[in-house]
């Protein structure tokens, strides 16, 4: 048994999620890119580390104050853990593992050679019981969990371009019918032709490049589902169909390419000669990828240990907390240079019901 949610996330800042010190021509900080469309991407794994992290931070934010550190303490109240937390929500009271949940369940495991009994009450490492360590995974020295939340890659779906009428995304058909935003699109296109929602422009620019319109794009009003990110609500309107071989050479020559001063860390000023260049996915980009959650009923007959399907968290709690938490991604963002005003993303979903993000939460 397996959900699965389509995610949707709008790029509030340059994103930047490098391939770590390797460089093509000019630009000295590449970023991620698919190795068969040579599109940039943000990888699944770069999206379950942080958003592991935002449900962590999320979860301890409401711990009261007097059981944040104590987890011996927290034993008083290990028969009904409501009364552990301030407001708690469903997925935090309802699921009791959480009583051994820390800040260091996030990020790397610095203990995976200890039990997962010893774990329980130590400060360090993952607990290995929490909704955290049971929905994200985690390896102990006589367990090895792979979890239950799986992310796709986020691919770019929508890519802003400056055309004379404005700010225009451009897509392709054949992601339009993979991600169910258009199922009914036409996918027969010229090589170097593009399709408008009117398509009665004879020719448009996209960026530099100056193209001819084929025709309307035909994408029905009705079936174009796209949540909203904040106020911002894209439409059939605002969307260039582009032919395939034509997309990924329209959105590499059009990423957002930086220059910055490396600082030095000693004297805290300007390197001299220490300019260098990073790219990063620009500012209004969408992304689409999918959330797989298996239910616990997907693990039952697994007795390995305590984490048979008893212990585990149920997949309503488990989207809960990614829902709860996402509103991380538009403070403390993803990738690198988040210091540098890269990074910020609005993520959502119309999965997460109500379908309307934490928009501009602080
Ligand atoms: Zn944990």
């Amino acid at each position: 048994m397996v959900e699965e949610i389509s995610i949707f996330a709008m790029a509030m800042d340059p994103v930047h999620v490098g391939t770590g010190g390797y460089s093509i021509g000019m630009v000295d900080n590449t970023i991620v890119r698919d190795p068969i469309t040579n599109v940039p991407k943000i990888p699944g794994s770069t999206l379950a580390g942080t958003w592991r992290y935002y449900v962590t931070l999320e979860l301890q934010s409401h711990f009261k104050e007097e059981y944040k550190a104590d987890l011996k303490k927290r034993e008083e109240h290990q028969d009904d853990i409501s009364k552990l937390f301030n407001n708690p929500k469903d997925w935090m009271k309802n699921f009791n593992g959480n009583r051994f949940a820390k800040i260091k369940c996030a990020g790397q495991d610095e203990e995976p050679q200890k039990t997962l009994e010893e774990s329980k009450n130590t400060d360090t490492g993952h607990c290995g019981h929490c909704i955290v360590c049971k929905g994200f995974g985690f390896s102990k020295k006589n367990m090895r969990w792979q979890g239950m939340i799986f992310f796709s890659d986020l691919q770019i779906l929508f890519f802003p371009v400056f055309t004379i009428k404005g700010t225009k995304w451009i897509t392709t058909a054949s992601k339009l019918k993979e991600t169910g935003i258009a199922p009914e699109i036409e996918d027969k296109q010229s090589e170097d032709k593009i399709k408008t929602e009117t398509g009665d422009e004879k020719y448009l620019n996209l960026g530099w490049l100056y193209l001819e319109v084929e025709g309307p794009h035909n994408i029905d009003k009705n079936k174009f589902k796209i949540p909203k990110f904040g106020k911002f609500n894209l439409k059939p309107e605002d969307v260039i169909v582009v032919p395939e071989s034509l997309f990924a050479h329209i959105v590499n020559s059009n990423l957002e390419v930086r220059t910055s001063v490396a600082i030095d860390p000693i004297t805290g000023a300007a390197k001299e000669g220490a300019l260098f260049t990073s790219e990063a996915i620009p500012r209004g980009t969408i992304l689409h990828g999918t959330i797989r959650i298996f239910n616990k009923k997907a693990f039952e007959g697994k007795k390995n240990d305590e984490s048979n399907s008893e212990t585990l968290p149920e997949t309503k709690y488990l989207i809960e907390a990614l829902k709860e938490s996402r509103h991380f991604y538009e403070t403390l963002g993803i990738g690198g240079m988040t210091t540098r005003g890269f990074g910020r993303l609005i993520i959502n979903s119309n999965e997460f019901e109500g379908g309307e993000s934490s928009g501009n939460r602080k």
